[in-house]
């Protein structure tokens, strides 16, 4: 809280008006599906309905918080706008839609519609959750490694025939009897030729003799996401096949070798790119090496090509390249990583070497 202070006063603002729920939680503590916080240069209140009054005398710290009976978020700026000496309140443009905005301002007093409300020009509150605290690098680091041992699970339990929805049940059923409060995305199950679908859900599609099979899976643990991919192979891999996986298993891996604090997310996207354009592969990578991961599944930075972004100490990223032929098959490995100010230190350890069940 003292450090979006800081940025409160930096901007220029009296106030501040939090909205999305990933953002609350991360400030004071709130779990709940319906609140809005106000941060002032000296106080914060969190306003939630009658629903959530245990829950948030439970969960919410450095704020007060207020029961109220209509929107959690004009009851925010209602308050901002009460305070002594009061001129502006920044919103997040980013997440919040024209009808919202309308809202609010009409349940300012007249003389304060006009300018109370003001788009913060860059989000505040996500700028702070790019950089972990210990404790949240601790959950994140638990996360990951739960990813891991289902991952290990899985191992034990695939073969051919199986449909891909019972690969995606089973993970989640371990995942759950593991402790996780939630998978953090809809389970990524593609086998044979439907593992060339980068964002390939489960269906009812059955594993095949021999093929690919890729999972992307994520679980929640204390709030935070985790996310994990690996694809295997079921049978012997062509010559082909083994080759193009050996092509992504070098830019993974190289990729990963770039993270360090400092360097451009650019630069860590280009060191996976310039391996699979070596291999001849540069048009079947068709999205970003990664993204940051924490309270949310995908959340800054964006490890993406040109990306001026630089990393920090304390972000969390995911380094994952895939190649994608349709018709034929799809590659994807994917860890998480975290920054360091001597290299990037891997979360999810698996065995990354082609695997063959
Ligand atoms: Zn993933
Ligand atoms: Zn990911």
């Amino acid at each position: 809280m003292g450090a979006l202070r800081r940025k409160l006063a930096r901007a220029g603002l009296s106030g501040l008006l939090v909205t999305h729920l990933p953002d609350v939680r991360y400030l004071c503590g709130f779990t709940g599906s319906s609140a809005a916080l106000a941060v002032t240069r000296r106080s914060a209140r969190m306003f939630t309905d009658g629903r959530y009054t245990t829950q948030a005398a439970a969960e919410v710290k450095a704020a007060q918080v207020e029961i109220v009976g209509r929107g959690p978020a004009i009851s925010a700026v209602q308050w901002m706008a009460a305070q002594a000496g009061a001129e502006t309140a920044g919103f997040d443009p980013a997440r919040t839609t024209v009808a919202e905005l309308t809202r609010l301002k009409e349940a300012l007093p007249a003389r304060l519609r006009r300018t109370f409300l003001t788009p913060v020009p860059a989000p505040l509150v996500e700028t702070l959750r790019l950089v972990k605290d210990e404790d949240e690098l601790r959950i994140l680091r638990e996360a990951a490694l739960m990813g891991c041992r289902l991952f290990d699970h899985m191992l034990g339990f695939l073969r051919p025939g199986l449909m891909e929805v019972e690969v995606a049940a089973e993970l989640e059923h371990q995942a759950r009897l593991m402790g996780a409060e939630g998978m953090s995305f809809d389970t990524i199950v593609a086998s044979g030729p439907r593992s060339a679908l980068p964002h390939g859900r489960a269906t009812a599609a059955r594993l095949p003799r021999r093929g690919f099979l890729t999972l992307d899976f994520g679980i929640i643990h204390e709030g935070y996401c985790s996310d994990m991919t690996r694809t295997v192979y079921l049978g012997t891999a062509k010559p082909k096949e083994r080759q193009a996986y050996e092509a992504v298993l070098a830019a993974q891996e190289s990729a990963v070798a770039a993270v360090t604090a400092g360097v451009k997310c650019g630069e860590v996207d280009e060191a996976a790119r310039a391996v699979l354009r070596d291999a001849g592969l540069a048009d079947a990578f068709t999205h970003s090496t990664g993204h940051g991961v924490g309270l949310e599944i995908h959340e800054a930075p964006r490890v993406g090509a040109g990306q001026a972004t630089r990393l920090q100490a304390g972000m969390v990223v995911t380094i994952e390249p895939g190649i994608y032929l349709e018709g034929e098959f799809g590659i994807r490995i994917e860890d998480m990583v975290a920054v360091t100010r001597h290299g990037g230190q891997v979360l999810t350890p698996s065995p990354k070497a082609l695997i063959e069940l």
